[in-house]
């Protein structure tokens, strides 16, 4: 059940929904509603009285599975990362290597991001390989060379954490803390990111359809945690040609049902180098709030992922058509008249000559 509740209401009114809840055996969680009032969702149904409650603007009993993460109790959501803001109309870059392999190659590699348009360093300390023989990632020792690369060149830093027990320690270092595609459906994990005070990125099971994607998210936000941006990293398909299959349908339909953001990672979701570029800038045109890239100075030495790799003077222009994409993309959804479009159009090409 959703309860909205005016933003002018008594404090008694909130205090009165969720000791019902209490009352009641379920579980529930206040969310602002993106318009200065906030709504509370309850995991199950109360007794129509509340309504009468001041304040109670209405009472929904009918509603998506994920409540707290659909369009149904807020407009949109502004995800901050540090200082930096997903969500909020500018798409973001979030980029590094896939494994963090030492702090010296590290730094050079975030330095490199930072100059070609990266607003956000990304790099594996916790690493999720199919083999138990290949490198595992340099644990906590990777966590404090992000450290030193965040200090070093003053960006937010996102990696992955694998299991309940390794949050805090990873909060501790990271802005942002990711869930591995492989993690998606691990729920006591979800569950304690949820009382993290770190937002979350999220990115889809390869196998996962779009509702258990969202509703692994709210697991995520009904454990208190408001802080969830979506990343679509591909799925499964049968063509031996693709490592996974980059599923762009899920940008504008995410987009008709959730308020988070959402972000494409088409490193994952391509397996090929020379298809990044492409697709990064296709998950742009989509409506992605922003891109995650594996990025390396050398990505044929890299120890990890190497082969959908690709350098920073790739990104760079990946940033500059990207928003050059961006632009152009929201400008024509606006136009009305083609002479407008063309007017468009040669902007493009001047910002991505
Ligand atoms: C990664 O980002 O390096 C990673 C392991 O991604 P995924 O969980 O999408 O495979
Ligand atoms: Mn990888």
């Amino acid at each position: 059940m959703i309860v909205a509740i005016a933003a002018d209401s008594p404090a008694s009114t909130s205090a009165a929904v969720l000791s019902a809840a209490t009352a009641h055996g379920l579980a529930a969680q206040t969310v602002p509603d993106g318009r200065g009032g906030t709504v509370i969702g309850v995991g199950g149904s109360l007794p129509p009285d509340i309504l009468d409650l001041p304040g109670v603007n209405g009472v929904r009993a009918i509603h998506k599975p994920y409540m707290l993460a659909s369009l149904e109790i807020r407009p949109a959501s502004t995800v901050m990362v540090g200082d930096v803001p997903i969500g909020n109309g500018t798409p973001v870059i979030m980029a590094g290597p896939c494994s963090i392999e030492s702090r010296e190659s590290l730094i050079e590699t975030a330095h490199a991001v930072k100059a070609a348009g990266a607003s956000i360093l990304r790099g594996g300390a916790f690493k999720p390989r199919t083999s138990p023989y290949s490198f595992q990632g340099l644990g906590e020792d990777g966590l404090k060379h992000l450290a030193a690369a965040r200090a070093a060149i003053g960006l937010p830093v996102v990696t992955e954490v694998m299991e309940p027990d390794q949050v805090e320690l990873v909060a501790s270092y990271a802005d942002m803390l990711q869930v591995g595609s492989r993690n998606m459906a691990n729920f006591p994990l979800l569950k304690k990111l949820g009382r993290a005070a770190k937002p979350v990125l999220l990115k889809r099971g390869f196998s996962a359809t779009v509702e258990e994607w969202l509703m692994s998210a709210e697991y995520i936000l009904a454990s208190g945690n408001p802080n969830v941006v979506l990343c679509e990293r591909g799925i499964r398909g049968f063509d031996a040609m693709f490592r996974f299959n980059l599923d762009l349908n899920v940008v504008p339909a995410v987009k008709e049902l959730s308020h988070l953001p959402i972000i494409v990672d088409p490193s994952h979701g391509t397996g090929k180098r020379s298809l990044v570029g492409r697709m990064a800038l296709a998950g742009l045109a989509a409506g992605a709030d922003g891109l995650m890239i594996e990025v390396h100075p050398d990505p044929d030495r890299a120890m990890c992922d190497g082969a959908q790799t690709i350098t920073p003077a790739d990104l760079a222009r990946i940033h500059r058509t990207g928003l050059a994409v961006h632009v152009a993309i929201a400008a024509a959804d606006s136009a009305e008249e083609p002479a407008e479009i063309s007017l468009l159009a040669n902007d493009l090409v001047a910002l991505t000559a």
